[in-house]
């Protein structure tokens, strides 16, 4: 498929092949070279497709940023955003000399509309992942430092701020499981500085610094927003919950249910979202040298269980594997009964006026006691350990609160495909109260009809939702059972 470039197009898709749009005639090769395949997002006077490049044999994909002016071209505000573009292009281009930021291809003016072609990342961004496999880990959230804070580094030195530091925006890619940062928001910049929006604040609700709801952005706003997406992917949960707005502070800690952090990294967190600036991290340096220094052995919040999806292997050094500690606690517990035991034997033999086997009862009877003393030590301990377990299982937290349905649900179900759209349409359904009609499920997900519907189906005849009738439209509406 080729898809129409023209934001106004009403039948955009045209065959493979074809040069001019079917329905309106414009060109659909950008500079007689790229050709549009998908429209992947929309919003303002900015799109971007999906596109591959005609030249090279082989066709590689690459991404394409469209901005246009609602008047298309005919005013100064377009002559004002064509430089403002033009400026944008020159930034991404030497942005683009990381390794691990898309290159800049192509730079565009075409019909008065402007276009940036980028490198196409192949891979799953971090909200996919986190949506598959559930929950980062310690070692994952050091990785993800490890490898985003040096990116920054390198565009804050060139005095770029990113705006918009979010898990939807880090890619690992597929081919070599690299990390990479994408959208840099050229035409978002555009947009808010050229048609007058000066308030106008980019960036993602809930990630956004307190500065930069402000319009007030610096590098530490950065700093911040890649503290947030590190507490969601730690613990699943939206970051609009992890946050106390009565006591004006995050309360992550809470919801790791089934996670150790170490001290060390949770103090770097907490420094990364420290409300006031000067409390905060000043530079994307000092975070990695905070980060690198000497590990801590202590432990944040100590759980016994493994997600049940990710399993991962502990950080030697770092976080004690408790089920270890606890099997070896319960062994010793039962050789100590054990060998009791074989001292009441003893006691029957000394009544007998056997006086050797006798004797033996005194050594092992003390044993006895020495056992039933110890367990009156451990038992506390296991009886803490099988609560935390219960918590986890329950979905509560340390302090009994109690966590989001679909972290539980995506910690639980196996990743198959029907389950990855049934926890997407869960998250829709709870964002709009409970319930959901088909086309509100396909624009909330993105997932297309045919399998939208497959899986309410599916979730109906589970008992899982029910089917009603909007009483005022009567549009049918899909209600989750669970709400
Ligand atoms: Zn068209």
């Amino acid at each position: 498929m080729t898809v129409c470039l023209n934001p106004h197009c009403p039948q955009p898709n045209n065959p493979d092949r074809s040069q001019f749009c079917q329905t309106c005639g414009a060109k659909l090769l950008l500079g007689d070279r790229y050709r549009p395949v998908k429209l992947i997002g929309s919003g303002g006077f900015g799109r971007t497709f999906v596109g591959v490049d005609e030249y090279k044999p082989s066709h590689p994909r690459c991404a394409i940023e469209q901005f246009y002016t609602p008047d298309e071209g005919r005013s100064s505000h377009y002559q004002k955003a064509c430089e403002l573009f033009r400026q944008q292009a020159i930034r991404l281009e030497q942005l683009g000399q990381h390794p691990q930021i898309p290159d800049l291809l192509a730079h565009f003016d075409q019909e008065g509309r402007q276009y940036l072609v980028q490198e196409f990342v192949d891979g799953q961004n971090l909200a996919e992942e986190l949506a598959l496999t559930g929950t980062f880990d310690e070692r994952q959230i050091r990785e993800l430092l490890e490898n985003i804070l040096p990116i920054l580094e390198f565009i804050h030195e060139r005095e770029v701020i990113h705006h918009d530091i979010k898990p939807e925006n880090i890619i690992r890619r597929d081919r070599d499981g690299q990390l990479f940062l994408v959208d840099f928001g050229a035409a978002k910049a555009v947009t808010a500085a050229t048609l007058g929006h000066t308030g106008t604040v980019i960036g993602s609700a809930g990630y956004c610094a307190p500065e930069q709801t402000i319009g007030k952005a610096t590098f530490a706003s950065d700093l911040y927003s890649l503290g947030v997406t590190c507490v969601h992917l730690l613990t699943q949960i939206e970051p609009f919950d992890l946050f106390d707005s009565r006591e004006g502070k995050w309360v992550w800690r809470d919801y790791l249910v089934d996670r150790t952090v170490s001290d060390r990294l949770a103090r770097v967190l907490d420094k990364l979202l420290e409300n006031p600036l000067s409390r905060r991290y000043h530079s994307a340096r000092e975070v990695l040298q905070n980060l690198q220094h000497s590990p801590a052995r202590a432990i944040v919040n100590p759980a016994p269980s493994v997600s049940p999806i990710a399993p991962s292997p502990s950080p030697r050094g770092e976080l004690v594997p408790a089920d270890e500690d606890l099997q070896k606690r319960i062994g010793t517990s039962y050789l100590l009964w054990v060998v009791g035991w074989v001292g009441i034997s003893g006691l029957h033999r000394l009544y007998n006026g056997k006086i050797f086997s006798g004797a033996l009862w005194f050594c092992t009877g003390g044993l006895f006691g020495l056992g039933q003393i110890v367990d009156v030590f451990l038992i506390p301990g296991m009886a803490e350990e099988q609560q935390a377990k219960i918590r986890a299982k329950l979905g509560i937290s340390e302090r009994g609160i109690p966590l989001n349905q679909q972290a539980a649900i995506a910690q639980t179900l196996t990743p198959n495909r029907h389950d990855q759209i049934a926890i997407k349409l869960l998250k829709a359904a709870q964002a709009r109260g409970g319930q959901l009609s088909v086309t509100q499920a396909v624009m909330d997900t993105e997932i297309g009809f045919s399998d939208v519907e497959a899986t309410l189906t599916k979730m109906v005849s589970s008992g899982y939702v029910s089917i009603e009738n909007d009483p005022i439209t009567g549009v049918v509406l899909y209600r989750f059972n669970e709400f």
